[in-house]
């Protein structure tokens, strides 16, 4: 990412990120370990805590609402173990996920949509063939390979505001 020092920096941001959740962000030296083998690493925009954290510091806000990365996560906390510093990238990652929505009610991530279509925050049709390489079997145990939980998980969500309010995005006609 190239940063625009031009751009104005707000020095609040790094405080309302660490009241959020993510208390240990100052503890970052931007190494840079969070994000070996993060599984976002395939997409084409993984999602990097390092990078995250550096806006943060920077105080980028404008930029910050507008990243779609952090729901990219898939909550594997895979960072938090490799992180040299203790500085629990997952909770940073989450508290940015809670600031985005909180910074503007309208917010919705690209990836609601996809929650809503699949229950999964991931396509993970194509992972059939390496879950059968780990004897895993080839679709998770989870409302996926279960029809009749993925639609209670949609009523579910149609209660919600924002799908309630944004339905068009998820495909719901008005009368659903
Ligand atoms: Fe390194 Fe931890 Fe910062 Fe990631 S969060 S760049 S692992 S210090």
């Amino acid at each position: 990412m190239t940063i625009n020092l031009d751009e104005e920096r707000d020095k609040t941001l790094i405080e309302e990120i660490i009241e959020l959740g993510g208390h240990d962000l100052v503890k970052c030296y931007q190494c840079g370990t969070c994000i070996a083998d993060c599984p976002t690493g395939i997409a084409d925009e993984p999602l990097s805590a390092k990078r995250i954290i550096h806006m943060i510091k920077l105080g980028l806000r404008d930029r910050l609402v507008e990243e779609q990365t952090p729901w990219m996560c898939v909550t594997c906390g895979g960072c938090e173990e490799r992180c040299p510093r203790g500085a629990e990238p997952f909770e940073i990652i989450l508290a940015v996920r809670r600031w985005q929505c909180r910074e503007d009610e309208t917010y919705i991530p690209l990836v609601l949509g996809e929650i809503y279509e699949r229950g999964h925050t991931q396509n993970i049709v194509n992972a059939s063939e390496l879950r059968k390489s780990l004897d895993l079997p080839e679709v998770p145990p989870t409302v996926i390979d279960r029809p009749e939980y993925l639609e209670r998980f949609r009523k579910m969500l149609r209660e919600t505001k924002v799908v309630r309010e944004y339905g068009y995005i998820f495909g719901i006609d008005e009368e659903e």
